[in-house]
């Protein structure tokens, strides 16, 4: 199958195509047909399976652009993946002009609610903050007919049901609902049959539960020589990029303060921190701005970052799904990856039970040797001196014909869409297919040009009056 084999409109193709999505992944070839359709579908599928554009794609190609309603809502277990899967929608609906609002707790909810005042077609959330913005009324739900639950057996276990349930109580009876899961536990199948309408069940099987590219080993450390193992560990691996897994907040504050004061190019995600904290600190390792993280499991669901080379669970899960979301954190995008576990006698217990549910002994390998280390060492001092390679982002190659531009007026000056559009197409090459998407604030007003028209559009409104008035038009810097 090809995605040009699906109808589906010219913007969505010409983004997949800058995405380098060439072709649909297992589960999108399974799922994208249904979603068309409009069934209820229930998808078993893997984390790194590409399950977010099969959704997300067709639920572009749904969406009524002139409908000023919300039309679909999809709810994720966490900010972070709340966070990525908006930006996926936002990459894969670009030239479609979709408009995608993520919802989280722990960021102001002013700035949300002004946002959903603004012509919006997607919401992406966390189930709290969503159910906050529907009871306040800045979520209308009225024009919701698609539903998707992603990651539904961490929503559960986290203790997100009753705010999903009420959640669905707010939404239109009929309504198409998507449920993604990588199990498909009773409390999972019990909310199916209770809110969906004879869903179909699309199961996408893995050969084996952890990625054919990641290379498993284990290392059996005493409590105390944990560290000493991993960072000696590090010196022989000398990781491009790595993900540390500790179990708990304390464990990570205390890796991260002994790998800082060794001069790792590191930081640290969890729980207990501010969300814009939590965010900056994942879009500077996405950026390649730092090579090492330690988190808990907020950061091992569903966390897409290209470039991972290594992960190491410093502690090994007590939940035997988690290892393999920890470790399919690498592997990614056609990637090899490594993944280690260092195991304490007392984790032991922990250790087999993972090793029954992947079905697959975990390599037992020998601890780095003190004479190994040494001759390392002066590579691994030179890495961690040198800023890693320029990375590149997903979305990138689509800003590349685009052009950001800010204009100094906004809903306090009365700017609305068609004043901007009206300008805009009576400019010397320029027609309404080359304007993404506008959103107009109380003050400024934010206008993507598309198809490399902007530098010319820039020029000419210098000197172009908008609304009666020439204003200060600016560029800005869309991968800032
Ligand atoms: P997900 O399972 O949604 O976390 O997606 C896993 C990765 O696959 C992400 O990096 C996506 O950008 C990528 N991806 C999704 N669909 C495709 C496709 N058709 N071709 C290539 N990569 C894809």
């Amino acid at each position: 199958m090809d995605f040009k084999d699906y109808h589906l409109k010219e913007g969505l193709l010409k983004a997949l195509e800058l995405l380098e999505y060439t072709k649909p992944t297992k589960v999108q070839e399974a799922v994208l047909p249904s979603i068309l359709e409009g069934k209820d579908i229930i998808v078993k599928s893997q984390t790194g399976s590409g399950k977010t554009a099969a959704f997300a794609i067709p639920i572009c190609e749904k969406i009524n652009w002139e409908e000023n309603k919300v039309q679909a809502l999809v709810l994720t277990p966490t900010r972070e993946l709340a966070m990525q899967v908006g930006e996926d929608f936002f990459n894969i609906g670009r030239f479609e002009r979709m408009k995608i609002v993520s919802l989280y707790g722990k960021a102001p909810f002013h700035i949300q609610q002004k946002a959903l005042k603004q012509k919006t077609h997607i919401v992406v959330g966390t189930p709290g903050r969503v159910l906050d913005h529907l009871k306040r009324g800045s979520l209308e739900a009225t024009g919701i007919n698609m539903l998707v639950i992603d990651e539904t057996d961490e929503m559960l276990r986290m203790g997100f049901i009753k705010q999903v349930e009420e959640i669905i109580a707010f939404l239109p009876e009929e309504k198409q609902t998507l449920l993604f899961s990588a199990t498909i536990a009773p409390d999972i199948e019990e909310l199916c049959s209770k809110y969906m309408a004879h869903p179909k069940m699309i199961e996408i099987k893995n050969q084996k539960l952890t990625a054919d590219k990641v290379c498993e080993a284990c290392y059996e450390v005493g409590e105390k020589e944990k560290l000493q193992v991993f960072m000696d560990l590090m010196v022989v691996e000398r990781p491009e990029s790595c993900m540390i897994f500790a179990n708990t907040k304390e464990q990570v504050e205390n890796v991260y303060e002994m790998l800082k004061a060794h001069h790792y190019p590191v930081q640290r995600l969890h729980g207990g921190m501010e969300q814009k904290d939590r965010f900056a600190i994942m879009s500077d390792f996405r950026k390649g701005r730092f090579r090492y993280l330690v988190a808990t499991d907020v950061a091992a669901r569903g966390i897409d970052i290209d470039h991972i080379t290594h992960v190491v669970n410093i502690d090994v899960p007590e939940n035997k799904e988690n290892y393999v979301h920890r470790i399919g954190r690498t592997g990614r995008g056609g990637r090899s990856g490594k993944s280690m576990l260092l195991v304490t006698e007392r984790e032991k217990f922990f250790l087999k039970e993972i090793e029954n549910y992947i079905g697959h002994m975990i390599p037992m390998c020998e601890k780095p040797k003190h004479e190994e280390v040494a001759a390392h060492q002066e590579d691994f001092t030179a890495k961690m001196e040198t800023p890693m390679e320029n990375v590149t982002l997903k979305g990138e190659k689509l800003s590349q014909d685009i052009l950001k531009l800010h204009i100094n007026a906004g809903k306090k000056t009365k700017m609305r869409p068609v004043d901007i559009v009206g300008t805009l197409c009576n400019l010397k090459g320029m027609s309404a297919a080359d304007i993404g998407i506008i959103n107009i604030q109380d003050i400024s007003t934010f206008v993507e040009i598309l198809n490399n028209k902007g530098e010319s559009v820039y020029e000419q409104l210098q000197k172009t009056p908008i609304k009666g008035r020439l204003r200060k038009v600016s560029k800005v810097d869309i991968n800032r």
